[in-house]
């Protein structure tokens, strides 16, 4: 029997990036995190403003932070919002939240993904998708 709620396969797609333009989007806080945590690991990073206050972490390949050999995020507790609330993304375009079909475990079960509310179906991702929306919203009021 199929799980009705989204399990994260560790597969290796949401941290290698064929398109960098596909590369997560950040907070300017989030820019800040990454830089210092790539000082300290002699990891040279690369970014593009978005619009004011927002970024998009340029990744070609896999990201730097990637574990290869523990398929594990290697900031996994500090990683930026947009990691945390995947398969979901924030269009900053026009601020709404859609659901990733980069992501294996949606394409496989997409027939759930359409037939039960977002929230049901990935109650962690979704509070940080709320989280990130939220913090949206703060940005373009400054
Ligand atoms: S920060 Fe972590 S979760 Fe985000 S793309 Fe890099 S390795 Fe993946
Ligand atoms: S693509 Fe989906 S299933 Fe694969 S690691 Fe990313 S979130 Fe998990």
């Amino acid at each position: 029997m199929k799980l009705l709620e989204f399990r994260c396969y560790h597969c290796v797609h949401c941290c290698f990036f064929v398109d960098p333009s596909e590369s997560p989007i950040l907070f300017d806080d989030e820019k800040e995190m990454l830089e210092n945590l790539g000082k300290n690991m002699g990891i040279e990073l690369r970014f593009e403003e978005i619009i004011q206050g927002l970024w998009r972490f340029i990744i070609e390949g896999f990201c730097p932070f990637y574990n290869i050999r523990t398929r594990r995020c290697n900031i996994h507790r500090t990683k930026p919002l947009a990691c945390k609330m995947f398969p979901l993304l924030l269009n900053p375009k026009d601020g709404t939240i859609v659901v990733s079909r980069a992501c294996e475990w949606v394409v496989e079960n997409w027939d759930i993904v359409t037939s039960k509310p977002v929230f049901e179906i990935f109650p962690q991702e979704f509070k940080r998708a709320v989280e990130a929306y939220t913090k949206f919203l703060q940005y373009l009021r400054k």
